[in-house]
């Protein structure tokens, strides 16, 4: 399966320079091109190539191969829509090959700008450096918040598909992350005091930003130290996920047993998130979390199911009684037809599970097969 690898480049003052007066110049020739198709109604590779080629490689400098990426970018946009010309943000990513990229060691990464080849050192973490080996040579040089990254595509391999004895289910949510059937929550507090604590850094800068944008001054430090700050937040939320996605997929795995997961694309209808600021809060975040899951899954050879998660917070895992009063608040279910009485997420983590149990089937087939439409 293919992953993206992401290494954080930390280039001297000139050779950031260099790569902002490249991307510049790229995304510039991109929309060069892009507006000399639609004038002339050539939307494809080859045609505009014809077209641009040679004068895009004289007007911007750029080397052949990041000629053929620009012109590639502007018909990218053509192939979703013909309708609108395209203009590209100078600071838009740049997507390089094993032609104008290549690595050195597990510290630098050389690229091709125009002032010339620079050798850029990077961050690289264990989690990179054990992956490093596969990054075929091809990556998106963005830039964000500041900082540039190089976004590398690699091929993971994947465990051989387990068959499954059994399936853990997993509900999702707000005060608890997750919680398993098993009994084991993950809780969203370092969440949301992350989220609490920025959301009032954030509302002092933009106080700030209004007072100085009064005063006739430019706050663009304070944009980038919003923009940073958004980026910290983001990191913290996705370090996250990926621990307690990494720790289900081990337990499923462990225990050869499949994953049963509501489909989030109906969470939204979920009587827990109506107020639709926390919906759109936490909207992302699940489907992160979900994500990361689904992958984790797919590499470890554990099958994951989809289940409809209509009242799964509301019906009774014992007795199959529905109704909303069942659900006393966020954290206690109590049946009012058989009076049992348990953890909420728990009682709805069973349910995913019991569905699960439907969705998949108890023998190992590759994931993919594993996406049936809701019953
Ligand atoms: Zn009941």
């Amino acid at each position: 399966m293919k992953l993206t690898l992401q290494l954080r480049l930390v280039p001297t003052t000139d050779q950031a320079a260099a790569l902002r007066a490249t991307m510049a110049a790229f995304n510039a020739a991109a929309t060069y091109a892009a507006q000399a198709g639609f004038a002339a109604g050539l939307f494809g590779q080859i045609s505009i190539h014809h077209l641009v080629y040679y004068e895009i490689r004289t007007r911007f400098g750029l080397s052949s191969q990041l000629a053929v990426r620009a012109m590639a970018k502007a018909v990218e946009c053509f192939q979703r829509d013909k309708t609108v010309c395209p203009t590209f943000k100078p600071d838009g990513a740049i997507c390089y090959d094993q032609r104008v990229l290549s690595f050195h060691g597990l510290s630098a990464a050389s690229l091709w700008t125009l002032r010339g080849r620079v050798e850029v050192p990077f961050v690289c973490g264990p989690y990179q450096r054990a992956r490093q080996g596969r990054i075929k040579g091809q990556a998106d040089l963005v830039w964000r918040g500041g900082t540039f990254y190089l976004l590398c595509t690699i091929e993971m391999p994947e465990d051989p598909p387990l068959a499954p004895q059994d399936v853990m289910g997993v509900d999702l949510g707000v005060i608890n992350l997750a919680t398993t059937s098993d009994g084991t929550t993950y809780s969203g507090v370092g969440i949301e005091a992350c989220r609490t604590r920025y959301a009032k850094r954030r509302q002092r800068l933009q106080r700030a930003a209004a007072l100085a944008q009064m005063d006739g001054k430019r706050p663009k430090k304070m944009r980038q130290a919003l923009q940073r700050m958004a980026h910290k937040e983001a990191g913290f939320r996705r370090d996250v996920n990926h621990r307690i996605s990494k720790t289900l997929v081990a337990s499923a795995k462990g225990t050869q047993r499949g994953i049963a997961l509501e489909d989030l694309t109906h969470i939204r209808a979920r009587s827990r998130f109506r107020q639709p600021q926390r919906a759109r809060m936490t909207g992302w975040a699940f489907a992160q979390l979900r994500r990361f899951v689904e992958y984790k899954a797919q590499r470890a050879g554990v099958p994951v199911g989809l289940v409809n998660p209509r009242h799964t917070s509301q019906g009774c895992n014992r007795c199959g009684h529905v109704e909303r009063a069942n659900r006393q608040s966020q954290a206690r279910f109590s049946c009012h037809s058989c009076g049992y009485t348990t953890h909420a997420d728990l009682n709805a983590a069973h349910n995913i599970r019991d569905r699960g149990r439907v969705k998949v089937p108890l023998v190992a087939v590759p994931l993919r097969q594993l996406r049936l439409p809701l019953a």
